[in-house]
């Protein structure tokens, strides 16, 4: 390969502690890059022993992402397709689980005969395949390494990344540490943790060659001295990354910074373009808002992370904030329906087992009797179906029969090819299915168009024997699978908005290209506020933390 052809490397490692956005920081990064016409990937490096994400909690992960090749990944993932607009797959999720089946399978098949396996340098050259694997066609990786230097679980990929350094050429690789910068209770900045964090890299032989240092506030002036200084990069290369309201915007203040421009004369690529349309979505001006109530199980941002992405990005369309308030659905207090009794909309999300489901169905029929634009996703679709054979159908005490196998209504039922499933990582129905769109109906106009493709995570689906009595009842089934055997679409054609999804429109929206059923959801919330003459409720908001329930919302149902 002709070297300006060879891919460039742009590795993120994090310092001091996690969840300092770092992965907001690589995507950022990664945007900027792209808006100067460079064709840019990303890859999240894992190293928990998981395969994937699909069995964890979401209160310790955030919500599993779900990729077109029916992936289940980090939330990451998200927010680089979100970033880069771009369309990722499972190799672009690299855990420690993946790297060591591999390696294990390849022992067994006997390809390393004779040899003994070990991390340096078996374990090792399955991780630079990996990421040049996913490298190979673009003109610039991003590799973030999730966790913290020092963390044991992450040595094998630091040495991977050493390894890369000397094998590719220095413009070809960069190594940007994101590190956290803390306040004192006097307003100091401390950069000792910083000190730290780069010394543990360089105990590693790895130099970074730009530090961000995350911080409450912009970095003080002598506060990047001291980094330069302490962790021997040039003043320029130390970028201040402090606090912003809104993760859309970071890429802005990092542009400002200097971030991309110093990368890319580090990586000697010239740039080709000058896209400004991301600037131009984010920053527009908002003039307005809604207030949309979310009823989850989890009082936890991440655990939906999609879903708020989504909300934001079809407000970005209609130029309002939307404010989604957390309603709680297992054990609802008059707090929970004052907000939504005060929504101008309900989105009822995914989720799994029977935990908080009494509260969503009488959510879903709030909102259906009171003409409250309504989004059910996946599991919020299927309890629309619940109630609506409940309380409009007639059908006593349906349910799903995930939540209740003895309901004499098995109105949602386990798709047929789930009979013989066992495993529980990686078997659901997943990723990218097409639904057929029936013309006349609400969801053609709101795809303007009779298929969708989107993205899946389920296992039960709408029984098929309760199709006929559903629809007499006046439930419209208007988008199927190809095979016109699945329900995936259902509406109201007497409501305002009553929208349910079997599939998960979140994953697919962009901040300048938001998912339909989104966008008509906000769209409506729009009108109903308006008709209610702009009640504001803001300041009847006092949330209470509640406690955080521990039992886990993986793919069976719960432990409780
Ligand atoms: N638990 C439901 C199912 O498996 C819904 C899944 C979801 O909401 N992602 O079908």
């Amino acid at each position: 390969m002709p070297e300006e052809d060879s891919p460039k490397f742009v590795f993120v490692t994090g310092g001091v502690m996690s969840g300092l956005g770092k992965g907001i920081t690589a995507a950022s990064l990664g945007r900027l890059l792209k808006n100067t016409g460079l064709d840019v990937t990303a890859v999240k490096i894992d190293p928990y022993l998981n395969v994937d994400a699909g069995t964890m909690n979401p209160y310790e992960h955030g919500e599993v992402y779900v990729l077109k090749d029916g992936a289940e990944v980090d939330l990451d993932l998200g927010n680089y397709e979100r970033f880069l607009d771009v369309d990722m797959t499972s190799d672009h999720n690299v855990t420690t689980g993946k790297v060591y089946r591999s390696v294990i399978e390849r022992e067994r098949a006997g390809d390393y005969l004779g040899k003994t396996v070990q991390i340096i340098p078996h374990v090792t050259r399955e991780i630079k395949q990996r990421i040049r694997g996913c490298a190979e066609g673009h003109d610039v990786c991003l590799i973030e390494l999730g966790g913290t230097v020092g963390d044991i679980e992450g040595m094998p990929f630091l040495e991977a990344v050493r390894q890369m350094g000397n094998e590719e050429d220095d413009d070809d690789f960069l190594l940007v540490h994101v590190t956290l910068v803390p306040l004192t209770s006097k307003g100091e900045q401390k950069t000792k943790p910083t000190q730290h964090s780069v010394k543990a890299l360089r105990e590693l032989g790895l130099h970074p060659e730009v530090v961000v240092g995350r911080s409450e506030e912009p970095l003080e002036d002598e506060t990047r001295e001291k980094i330069s200084l302490f962790c021997d990069v040039p003043e320029d290369a130390v970028v201040s990354a402090p606090d912003v309201d809104d993760i859309y915007r970071v890429p802005l203040v990092l542009e400002d910074e200097g971030l991309e421009s110093y990368a890319m004369e580090e990586l000697n690529v010239k740039a080709r373009a000058d896209d400004t349309s991301w600037r131009e979505v984010v920053t527009q001006k908002q003039e307005g808002r809604v207030e949309v109530a979310l009823a989850g199980k989890y009082d936890f941002e991440d655990a939906y992370l999609s879903v708020y992405e989504a909300l934001k990005h079809a407000g970005l369309r209609h130029n309002v904030d939307v404010d989604v308030r957390w309603v709680e659905t297992d054990r609802m207090d008059e707090g929970d329906f004052e907000r939504l009794e005060a929504a101008d909309a309900l989105v009822v999300p995914g989720g799994f087992g029977e935990r908080g489901t009494s509260g969503k169905l009488e959510a879903v029929r709030y909102a259906r009797e009171n003409g409250v634009p309504f989004l059910g996703l996946c599991f919020g679709f299927q309890m629309a179906v619940v109630e609506y054979a409940r309380n409009v159908a007639g059908l006593e005490d349906a349910h799903s029969a995930e939540v209740d196998e003895g309901t004499p209504h098995p109105v949602i039922d386990l798709l047929p090819e789930q009979y013989d499933v066992e495993d529980l990582g990686g078997t659901m129905r997943l990723g990218d299915k097409e639904t057929r769109i029936d013309e006349g109906t609400l969801a053609h106009e709101l795809y303007g168009d009779d298929r969708a493709v989107e993205r899946h995570r389920h296992r039960y689906e709408v029984n098929p024997e309760y199709i006929d009595d559903l629809e007499g009842a006046g439930l419209v089934f208007s988008g199927t699978s190809v095979s016109g055997n699945r329900m995936e679409i259902l509406e109201l054609p007497d409501h305002p908005f009553f929208v349910g999804t079997q599939f998960h429109p979140e994953f697919r929206s962009r901040p300048g290209d938001p998912s339909p059923p989104f966008v008509g959801l906000v769209d409506a919330a729009i009108d109903r506020r308006e008709a209610r003459g702009e009640r504001d409720t803001a300041g009847k908001e006092k949330e209470e933390k509640k406690e955080m329930d521990v039992d886990v919302d993986v793919n069976v149902e719960e432990v409780t």
